[in-house]
């Protein structure tokens, strides 16, 4: 019987797995090595961070979705990975395997920029975004300048979009607005560039939201240092905080770094197999992705939900038909859908491809799809509890 280890369990692994069992029924052992015992619905950090929603609200624990599968859950830090071997090594033992699915997503990397993650808070993972909370609390006894942004090398850029707008909301409720200039800073050559050169008018209504919201804009711009009180930026501007907030650029996790590209991102052919490794393969955010264009300020091309699932579910059928000997479906360019929260608004954003140019792009903005985003986290945490991992 052929055994298939997964590293990480989040959107891209348990999309794998379930899609393996599915395909293969009692044709393979499958095992999921996670170092953390919990899926955490991601697109809903900037919410946690606003105190819209607790830990327990968008978590589900691993080995209650995997048992059911007859899916062997590892709670276990994959330390390297033996690639000529064929071999997962985590701190307790190695993992021998016939197909091994990445799925680790980033390292965030706050070395980028000096007292990044010390001076300026992060809500790309669940610690963080407490963290950010907590930070908020503080911050709103005593009220000032905040500074909100994306530095040089980051991919990605919504979250940060998500944050600024759901701060104006909060801020607005509160009666507080009035007390706190916000000021988005982006590596990004223009709002709404979203690190895949825009989406249809995606600039003038993200320049236009800011406007509305008197969000003041600095784009096309790197950070050159964070201190407690100041955001230093590369041309000598100096933005005075009490409270900043920035993505951090990303890198592939240290255990499969070797197996990537310089910033260990996994390189992989049209079925995310890998280039050079034929029993491996990857999906989501461990994924390495060319940008579309050389950004004067570097940026990287985002790796969303709905690009991981689509990467993880080709994987997924690539190995099964290796296994079955049935044919594989052609590959096809993923697409993204997302909506971005806006606070009191949201957009809805779809491009398949994800970069241009385009057979589809969509963006529109409106309350509608506010309540689709709320219902959409409900749906979502529903359905992968139950392994189901149909695309919307
Ligand atoms: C704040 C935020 C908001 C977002 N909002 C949206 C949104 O609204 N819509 C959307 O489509 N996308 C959104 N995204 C993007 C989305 O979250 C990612 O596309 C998705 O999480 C990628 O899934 P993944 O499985 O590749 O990686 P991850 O979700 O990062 O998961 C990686 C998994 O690997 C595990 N792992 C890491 N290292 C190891 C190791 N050494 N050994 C074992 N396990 C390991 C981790 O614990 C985790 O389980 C958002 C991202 C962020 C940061």
């Amino acid at each position: 019987m052929a055994r298939i280890v997964i590293t990480g369990g989040s959107f891209g692994g348990l999309t794998a797995a379930f899609d393996l069992r599915r395909h293969l029924g009692k044709k393979a052992e499958i095992v999921l090595v996670c170092d953390t015992d919990k899926f955490v619905f991601i697109p809903s950090l900037p919410w946690v961070s606003m105190g819209w929603r607790s830990p327990g609200n968008i978590t589900l624990q691993l080995d209650r979705m995997l048992k059911p599968k007859r899916i062997k859950f590892l709670h276990e830090e994959a330390v390297g990975v033996d690639a000529d071997a064929s071999k997962v090594i985590t701190k307790k033992q190695e993992i021998p395997y016939d197909y091994l699915v990445i799925a680790t997503g980033p390292d965030l990397v706050f070395s980028a920029v000096p007292g990044l993650g010390e001076h300026a808070g992060c809500i790309f993972t669940l610690e963080h975004a407490v963290r950010a909370r907590i930070a908020l609390e503080r911050f709103l006894e005593n009220p000032g300048p905040v500074v909100i942004g994306s530095v040089q090398g980051v991919s990605c850029f919504g979250p940060m979009y998500e944050y600024a707008c759901e701060l104006d909301t909060e801020l607005r409720k509160r009666k507080m607005r009035h007390k706190v200039p916000i000021t988005f800073v982006t590596s990004e050559p223009y709002v709404g560039h979203f690190g895949i050169s825009g989406l249809r008018n995606s600039r003038r209504i993200m320049e236009d939201e800011f406007a509305a919201r008197d969000i003041k804009v600095i784009a096309n711009q790197a950070v050159e240092e964070f201190t407690a009180g100041e955001v230093r930026l590369k041309d000598g501007t100096r933005l005075e905080h009490r409270l900043a907030v920035f993505a951090p650029p990303m890198a592939g996790v240290k255990a499969v770094f070797h197996l990537g590209n310089p910033k260990g991102f996994i390189p992989v052919d049209d079925h995310y197999r890998h280039t050079r490794f034929r029993n491996i393969f990857s999906a989501g955010v461990a994924v390495a992705i060319a940008p579309p264009e050389q950004t004067p300020v570097p940026t990287g091309v985002p790796k969303t939900g709905s690009m991981t699932e689509e990467m993880a579910k080709q994987a997924a059928a690539a190995i099964a038909g290796e296994i079955t000997g049935k044919p594989v479906p052609e590959a096809e360019p993923v697409g993204a859908l997302c909506i971005m929260d806006m606070g009191n608004t949201a957009a809805l954003m779809k491009a398949r491809p994800v970069l241009p140019p385009r057979q589809e792009a969509v963006l529109r903005a409106g309350v509608v799809y506010k309540w689709m985003k709320l219902g959409f986290e409900k749906y979502y945490l529903w359905k992968i509890r139950r392994g189901l991992t149909q695309l919307p």
